[in-house]
């Protein structure tokens, strides 16, 4: 792979930058593939990268209706934490967490990881018995996460609001340390730039529109907006669209897509050290090095494809922000957007083998699924390369819904940023 060198940077910035190499090439596809991996968010690229340089399968394209990154990997908070409830999710969460400490080394690459600390705050009694809970088994997993009293928390983010005769007062904080961000953008640029040297074919710009099943039931590959590819496997990383490409093949996927939202402010200089997080309300908010503050809303109640979602959302995270943060309640916000997120009955993803041979889904990870990306792929190019699960993601099934052994992350936080 190509290194980046103190050397490099200094030699680059006397010609003004204008020199750098391209970061990847931009492949015709070709008729024949080993894996076709539709969609070029960071959960596929990541796929391709592990297939390639874990398992050594390199004959792969990564199929993408736009461009690299531009669905729900650009467009999310980057919240990176893993204190889930259920074992199977701390053990999954908990995976990308040690993959993300190694990540920028791995890929020559700075994905900006930075584990400031994600807060989550508690604001009524219920929210407090739900947090104990939570550092309770996640303790007994071997995952970090501690109880802070108000006063401490605001310690640890001097400029929360802990009096108590607001709407949505601090009652404590469940702090997990190892939890922070990382920049979303770099993750897809690090794992296209990844896998592209291992020879993966990227191809943006061309859309997944058929999937073609042989006699015997297993795939025999896609047709594209740039014709048909063959291919001998087909995994499906395509988040709020993963209903539509299942379809294609003939599967019913137990999923609803749904807008989530998100804004930035002006950038200040920095004023927030941390990341905070109610469930309750909806509302997360860190800030960016760029110096913006990063703010997430709530899902709109109602299923759609529209990249907007609806105002009143937004309108109600930030009155509570400007409750929990008085000093922000001057700040102008600059823009605000929205992605399409997967959301399973269980509100945990599925990464799994299906009934199709040859057909592989990696979805469902709802308004959470950025935190995993590394993991995820890492888990998710196993079960292809073996045809078999990985130990971490074996009991996240699409059959799990049929059998009823469930992993509720749903009943367990109510949402899953
Ligand atoms: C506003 C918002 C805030 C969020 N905040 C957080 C957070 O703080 N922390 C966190 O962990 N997660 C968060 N998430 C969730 C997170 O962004 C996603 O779970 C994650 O990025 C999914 O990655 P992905 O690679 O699976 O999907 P994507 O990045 O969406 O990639 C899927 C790709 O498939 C492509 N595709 C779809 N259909 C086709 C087709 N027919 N042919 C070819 N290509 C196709 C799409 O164009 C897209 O690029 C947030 C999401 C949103 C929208």
């Amino acid at each position: 792979m190509k290194r980046y060198s103190f050397l490099e940077l200094a030699k680059n910035a006397f010609s003004a930058h204008q020199n750098w190499g391209r970061q990847w090439r931009s492949p015709e596809p070709k008729a024949e593939y080993d894996v076709v991996i539709v969609g070029a968010g960071g959960h596929g690229l990541a796929t391709a990268y592990y297939l390639a340089k874990q398992h050594g399968i390199r004959n792969v394209a990564v199929i993408e209706k736009g461009w690299l990154g531009g669905g729900n990997t650009g467009r999310n908070t980057t919240i990176v934490r893993s204190n889930y409830l259920w074992e199977e999710s701390a053990a999954l969460y908990n995976h990308a967490i040690g993959l993300w400490q190694g990540l920028s080394q791995d890929l020559n690459y700075n994905v900006m990881y930075s584990s400031r600390g994600v807060m989550m705050l508690a604001h009524t009694v219920h929210d407090v018995q739900v947090a104990q809970r939570h550092i309770h088994a996640n303790r007994l997993a071997g995952v970090q996460n501690e109880w802070l009293t108000p006063e401490q928390a605001r310690e640890y983010c001097p400029p929360l609001n802990i009096s108590k005769n607001i709407r949505y007062p601090v009652m404590g904080a469940a702090l997990q340390r190892v939890g922070g961000t990382a920049r979303h953008d770099a993750v897809a640029w690090g794992y296209a730039r990844g896998a592209d040297d291992l020879g993966v074919d990227i191809i943006q710009n061309c859309a997944v529109t058929g999937i073609k099943r042989g006699q015997d039931g297993a795939v025999e590959g896609v047709e594209t907006s740039k014709g048909f590819i063959k291919a001998k496997k087909i995994g499906v990383v395509a988040a709020g669209h993963t209903s539509t490409v299942m379809d294609m093949a003939g599967v019913r996927m137990p999923l609803e897509s749904y807008p989530l939202q998100a804004l930035v402010s002006e950038p200040v200089k920095p004023a927030f050290p941390c990341v905070v997080m109610s469930n309750t309300i909806h509302a997360y908010i860190s800030q960016s090095d760029k110096g913006e503050l990063v703010i997430g809303a709530g899902t709109d109640q109602f299923i759609s494809y529209s990249q907007t979602g609806g105002i009143h959302i937004t309108n109600h995270t930030i009155d509570a922000i400007c409750e929990l943060f008085p000093h922000f309640r001057r700040m102008r916000m600059l823009r605000n957007w929205g992605g399409i997120v997967d959301v399973t009955p269980d509100r945990s993803p599925i990464l799994s083998k299906t009934p199709v041979p040859g057909l592989y889904v990696n979805c469902g990870w709802g308004t959470g699924g950025f935190k995993a990306t590394p993991g995820s792929g890492h888990v998710f190019a196993h079960t292809i390369a073996k045809d078999e699960p990985h130990r971490i993601n074996a009991p996240f099934t699409i059959d799990r819904f049929r059998t009823g052994r469930l992993i509720d992350e749903a009943a367990a936080a109510a949402v899953a940023h």
